[in-house]
């Protein structure tokens, strides 16, 4: 059941077509000079304003056929369609569970039964997923029905249910370039545009215009969950400015397939987020975006072992405790797995894997010093009898007290595109609202967009992109308060202090 929430306050107006808050953004200078610290307290004027209305979405997935593509559709068909099956443990209904958006709240304060906490959704006006269109690329051509037969994800009572909708879709030819990806994905490439660079990615345009027009959507995101693909070599003349970029595909230059989709998205004007590791936001990309000032967000769904050692190494290291060594083994039996078992596409996965605890590690300078790191080691394997249910396994040693040593050791099985699938949803929904919040600072005429590399989107990928120059924040929970505090601005509300004085004074 939706909740409507309204706020009382003479500096938020609802007007028919925006909701308009003034919010003082208070923030702080800092000056060090040796030991000294001072710190000047900032408070900079802001007026947010929010667009009311909800348009419709699309959202079209690269890689529509795997696991996560077909999850992700089928989720919000058995949603929609307000499904449920029988399993050996009981009835289940479909639900968004995993998805911070649907299926978290936030804290509005208490009235006299206690405190008020909201569906996450029903905060600002946001897209719902049940509503989401989908469509998409795969250079497989098996109809989704297939796909997600072919997936093992779901309860075979449940796909039945599925399937008559499912197999109705099929995925759209895609730009193919193996040496981008495992040589063992050859066997499921039976759906390849073909024609020179420019011409393909001239049709992924069309498709995004065909798109728009037969499904009558108000705008549409592209998101990349195709397989992993290997580091792209940054080639100067070719990927370091956008004109370069453009010429670079003109003249059929060494440019990743996921690049390709990322030009065609933004020359199309529909943002783009890259799911996985690769380097898809080379230089030119990112400066095209700014030009057009389209969103592009990335990279890697930080869905199960990387999101637990953003919060883990939070815990230890503010509670002042020292990680010294954090190894992660995982095995898994998916397609994922199987192209990852390949040493440059498992590469693109261990750089992306590694950086996660670098700011809570700098963030510390009792713990470590300069340079210093805990030893950090990923290993990944393709055990096809496990299929989606993959498995990690973590140990983190860390030093504690006088000399002692504390290890943890976890282990975590599921279903890795159940994990995928509420980020994807995630991802699109708070990107699709961001387009719709502008800002403007006190005195100026105009408002002001988010950056075009959307930083908001940290919370949900294992290796923010932020824009050049800024501070990458991989800590789970200042993630998800930048988040939450951005949606409080936008009502007018101050970030959540968690004080609780009146109920400390007396
Ligand atoms: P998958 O192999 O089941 O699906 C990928 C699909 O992409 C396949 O159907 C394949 O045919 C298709 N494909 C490959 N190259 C393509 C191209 N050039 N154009 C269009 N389609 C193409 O994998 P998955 O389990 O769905 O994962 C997808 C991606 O998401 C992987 O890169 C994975 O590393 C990443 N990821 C997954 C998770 C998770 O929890 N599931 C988390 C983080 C990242």
């Amino acid at each position: 059941m939706s909740v409507n929430v309204h706020i009382n306050s003479p500096n938020v107006r609802y007007t028919d077509t925006h909701i308009v808050s003034q919010y003082p953004y208070q923030t702080t200078s800092v000056h060090r000079e040796g030991n000294a610290v001072t710190v000047t307290p900032r408070t900079t004027e802001l007026t947010f304003r929010t667009e009311r209305r909800v348009p419709r979405l699309g959202v079209m997935l690269v890689g529509w056929g795997g696991n996560n593509g077909t999850t992700v559709t089928a989720a919000v068909l058995a949603n929609k369609l307000g499904l449920t099956w029988r399993t050996k443990t009981g009835e289940k209904k479909a639900n968004y569970f995993g998805s911070l958006l649907q299926a978290s709240t936030i804290c509005l304060g208490s009235d006299l039964e206690g405190e008020v906490n909201v569906p996450l959704c029903d905060f600002l006006p946001m897209v719902h997923p049940n509503d989401i269109v989908f469509d998409g690329w795969d250079i497989s051509s098996m109809d989704l029905g297939s796909a997600m037969e072919r997936a093992q994800v779901f309860d075979w009572s449940l796909q039945e249910q599925l399937q008559p909708h499912m197999s109705r879709m099929k995925p759209r030819p895609s730009i193919s370039i193996p040496e981008f990806i495992a040589a063992n994905q050859e066997s499921r490439a039976d759906n390849i545009l073909t024609g020179s660079m420019a011409e393909q990615v001239e049709q992924i345009r069309a498709d995004i215009r065909d798109f728009q027009k037969s499904s009558n959507v108000d705008k549409i995101i592209v998101l990349w969950t195709a397989n992993t693909e290997r580091f792209c070599d940054i080639i100067p003349g070719v990927h370091d400015t956008a004109e370069n970029l453009l010429a670079g595909i003109q003249a059929g230059a060494a440019i990743s397939p996921s690049t390709l989709f990322a030009v065609a998205s933004i020359l199309e004007g529909c943002a783009y987020i890259n799911g996985s590791p690769q380097n898809t936001f080379v230089p030119g990309v990112i400066e095209l975006a700014v030009q057009k000032g389209v969103f592009i967000g990335g990279d890697d769904f930080k869905s199960g072992q990387t999101k637990i050692k953003s919060v883990l190494v939070d815990f230890l290291v503010s509670s002042g405790i020292k990680p010294t060594a954090i190894v992660s083994y995982n095995h898994l039996g998916n397609n994922d797995g199987k192209n990852l078992s390949a040493p440059q596409q498992f590469r693109s996965k261990e750089i992306s894997k590694s950086n996660v605890v670098d700011d809570m590690v700098q963030s510390n300078p009792i713990l470590y010093q300069p340079g210093e790191k805990p030893d950090h080691c990923v290993v990944i394997k393709y055990v096809p009898y496990v299929g989606d249910s993959k498995r990690a396994m973590d140990e983190y040693t860390s030093e504690i007290m006088m000399g002692g040593t504390n290890t943890i050791a976890l282990h975590n099985t599921c279903e890795d595109s159940l994990l995928a699938s509420p980020i994807i949803l995630d991802l699109v929904i708070l990107t699709e609202l961001c387009q719709r919040v502008t800002v403007q600072p006190h005195g100026e005429e105009d408002f002001l967009s988010f950056h075009s590399v959307l930083a908001v989107l940290s919370f949900l990928c294992k290796a923010p992109l932020v824009p050049s120059g800024t501070p990458v924040i991989n800590a789970f929970f200042r993630q998800r308060a930048c988040i939450l505090n951005i949606m409080r601005a936008c009502l007018g509300l101050p970030p959540q202090n968690h004080m609780l004085l009146e109920h400390k004074l007396q």
